[in-house]
């Protein structure tokens, strides 16, 4: 590629940031003014006008999606990639560090990756060991704890002077936590950087070798990173490296979990010479929509202060929808999705955005009711869910025999006769004598210290298992090696022996993890060719975070929270559940600084949409299982009424669209098919009855009705001819 065509498109403003002499600089620039496409044209004119090696780059984003989306772009402008380039996140660079020099950062070469859920357990587990009052001290409060102090870079020793009283205890269980994992081989997400930070400071000649090494360096979304992840980057940083932040001020939200905006005042102080770049031009959204998140965000004192101009058309204008409650709500976003469907638009293009995980549940329904394909980001993330989380431990137990976490976790999963008992008692040993469950176990089986038969005979067995399916798959592909384990466990028959929609749920998941994996063996390759496949794909489904991923190539809309819209971009935006109360949510309400980020949120929220933007409240909502009466929030207070189109729900016809969506997952509703929930129906054998509930779509579609004669049923669809009654 010549210079000419590498900065084809991009402005003046963009062409001298991706151009620039090599010196530190910081991108300051509101939403769609183009950081994220000024960060990737600078690593292509790097290496192909500045001739940069491309191992000589450090890339770092936040999301394994953001990840994703550089390396897409960069292979579009270059062509494609070595996977040995440093692109990633904070998280996954930390683990190819430590990967690497596993024996200086104290750590086992077969170390595992454990998320919040298993840091719950184990905490949990401790928590009660240590004789202390669960209801006292909460895991999630130690968890707190823990993760605060060690983004702070504070360890155990490094906390002399406790500032209450009660922190004595916390100390006590953040040391016994630390010394479980360090036993174990385990490492939770705030460690992984901090031992990076510490494994560079306790050795300089490895963190010299890498400033050798690393020539630039570049970060995007700079506003969210907190002291740990700027002391990081400070550090790998060297002599003669150069850095190349990007970030808008206006966009930081994630204050709640530590993130400084005044870390990028520290980049202009700490770092030499450091100079700011300013885009202007926003190339994302119409100018009606650019203006009204330019007003709303003037709200907050204190910006850096950025001016943002679009040439782009007025557009149409923002519609408020007042919906009568919840369900109305969803039926008005979902209506709105089927008429851009028939005027040519994909279902990709629509996002539904939101506060509140939970804040999914009822657009859910309403989607699934009316066969449009839809996906969820990070709410329940795919390698969070039960199943695969089951059959990651497994993996995980036969990768590494002293993972307590999954022990515990699969030692009776399917149900094999070992009971809380024999666990207790395995945990008693393990305690006494310092060793790991597996360990603990093999010594209980020796000296036939347990009393019941049974239990020995099951135990024994789950071991023999455990060993013969390293022993059997360890030759074979990744795929192979879970479908095995999936069937010689016995987790794939006891899902497919769940009732009804959950256990048919779970193995469709199942199936998913064998795509994943089948995928993930042809163009396999985490960074090290010779990493074992297994421990690889285990380190990245722990690092994953987009969630959700795995249907990349499916036509569906995206529902996600705001704060996992950063950086994204829709044609078409809904913002839901926008009262007072939700969001501004009810804790940030008296508080300034805590407003000003809801703020800022709303900012992120809106700038994601390119042509069309629809806000929409209730009137009337159950929430914690109460009747909420909420105000419409006041950032649609704050925005102009020249950009905005009210609409009540008063005033709106039901419309009731017949849906015929001509994608490959085709369903179509045919209007006597479209039945609602509370809505009486009829069947030919079980009578009149009352919908409860709708599944799935198209011809796995179940409607669950209680009839009045039969009680409860799920029907599908396709077969029950229901008439509307
Ligand atoms: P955010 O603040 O949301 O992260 P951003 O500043 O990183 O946004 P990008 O995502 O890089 O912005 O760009 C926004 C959109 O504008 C993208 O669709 C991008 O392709 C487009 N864009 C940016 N610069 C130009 C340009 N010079 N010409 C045409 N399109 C552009
Ligand atoms: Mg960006």
């Amino acid at each position: 590629m010549n210079i000419h065509r590498l900065c084809l498109f991009l402005n003046n403003q963009q062409r001298a940031a991706v151009s620039a002499p090599r010196t530190n600089f910081l991108v300051l620039a509101g939403a769609g003014s183009g950081k994220t496409r000024v960060l990737v044209h600078r690593i292509a004119w790097l290496i192909e006008v500045e001739k940069c090696s491309p191992q000589s780059i450090l890339a770092v984003t936040f999301t394994t999606k953001a990840a994703e989306e550089i390396r897409e772009r960069l292979e579009e402008l270059i062509g494609l990639l070595q996977n040995s380039m440093w692109i990633g996140t904070f998280h996954s660079l930390s683990h190819r560090f430590l990967c690497s020099h596993h024996i200086m950062a104290n750590l086992p070469k077969d170390f595992q990756i454990i998320d919040t859920e298993d840091q719950m357990r184990l905490l949990r587990r401790l928590i009660q060991s240590m004789n202390l009052d669960l209801k006292q001290w909460t895991p999630r409060q130690g968890l707190w704890y823990i993760n605060t102090n060690k983004e702070k870079g504070l360890r155990p020793n490094h906390i002399h002077r406790v500032s209450y009283p009660i922190e004595k205890t916390w100390l006590r269980i953040y040391r016994a936590y630390q010394d479980t994992c360090d036993r174990l081989g385990l490492v939770d997400f705030s460690e992984l950087l901090l031992r990076v930070y510490e494994l560079w400071r306790s050795h300089p000649a490895i963190l010299d070798y890498y400033h050798r090494i690393f020539n630039t360096i570049l970060v995007d979304e700079f506003q969210d990173t907190n002291n740990m992840q700027y002391d990081w980057m400070r550090s790998i940083s060297g002599k003669s490296s150069h850095v190349m932040i990007v970030g808008d001020d206006d966009q930081s939200i994630y204050g709640w979990r530590g993130a400084k905006i005044s870390n990028m005042q520290s980049f202009l102080k700490d770092f030499p010479l450091a100079t700011v770049i300013r885009l202007e031009r926003n190339y994302r959204s119409t100018s009606n929509i650019l203006e009204a998140a330019n007003i709303l965000i003037s709200n907050n004192n204190g910006r850096l202060g950025k001016k943002l101009w679009t040439n782009l058309a007025c557009g149409e204008l923002i519609t408020t929808y007042c919906a009568r409650d919840a369900f109305d709500e969803a039926c008005f976003v979902a209506d709105g999705i089927q008429v851009w469907v028939q005027n040519g638009g994909l279902l990709s293009e629509c996002a539904v955005l939101y506060r509140n995980n939970a804040q999914s549940l009822e657009i859910e329904k309403v989607l699934s009711q009316r066969g449009i394909v839809y996906q969820v980001y990070g709410g329940m993330r795919f390698f969070q869910r039960q199943e695969i989380k089951d059959a990651i431990a497994y993996l995980r137990l036969i990768a590494n025999r002293n993972d307590d976490l999954s022990f515990e976790r699969i030692i009776n999963t399917p149900t094999r006769g070992i009971g809380i008992r024999t666990l207790e008692v395995i945990r008693q040993l393990s305690r006494e004598y310092d060793l790991p469950f597996w360990e603990a176990s093999k010594k209980l089986l020796k000296d036939k210290a347990l009393a019941s038969r049974l239990a020995s005979t099951s135990l024994q067995s789950f071991m023999e298992l455990v060993d013969s399916l390293e022993e059997v798959t360890h030759t074979m592909p990744l795929y192979a090696q879970i479908e095995r384990m999936l069937k010689d466990s016995g987790l794939w028959l006891m899902y497919l022996h769940k009732n009804g929609e959950n256990g048919q749920r779970r193995i469709e998941n199942l199936k998913e993890l064998i795509n994943t994996t089948r995928q993930y063996d042809s163009h396999h390759a985490l960074y090290d060719k010779h990493e074992v496949p297994l421990r690889a794909f285990l380190a990245q489904s722990m690092l994953e975070a987009g969630g959700g991923s795995v249907h990349k190539s499916q036509d569906s809309v995206r529902l996600m929270t705001m704060h996992s819209s950063k950086g994204l971009e829709f044609a078409q935006v809904f913002i839901i559940g926008m009262e007072e109360g939700i969001f501004p949510g009810q804790i940030s309400l008296n508080d300034a600084g805590g407003l000003e980020e809801e703020r800022r949120l709303a900012y992120v929220g809106i700038t994601r949409a390119m042509v069309k933007l629809t806000l929409t409240y209730a009137i009337n909502r159950r929430l914690y299982g109460q009747e909420c009466l909420h105000e419409p929030s006041r950032f649609i207070g704050e925005i102009p009424s020249k950009y905005i189109k009210n609409v009540h729900y008063s005033a709106r016809a039901t419309t009731n669209i017949p849906y015929h969506y001509k994608g490959t997952n085709t369903v179509s509703m045919v209007s006597n098919n479209d039945v609602r929930i509370i809505q009486r129906v009829q069947h030919e054998i079980f009578g009149l009855g009352t919908v409860m509930d709708t599944i799935g779509c198209g011809k796995k579609r179940r409607i669950q009705v209680n009839f009045d004669d039969y009680g409860v049923k799920w029907l599908l669809a396709s077969y029950a001819k229901l008439k509307l009654s």
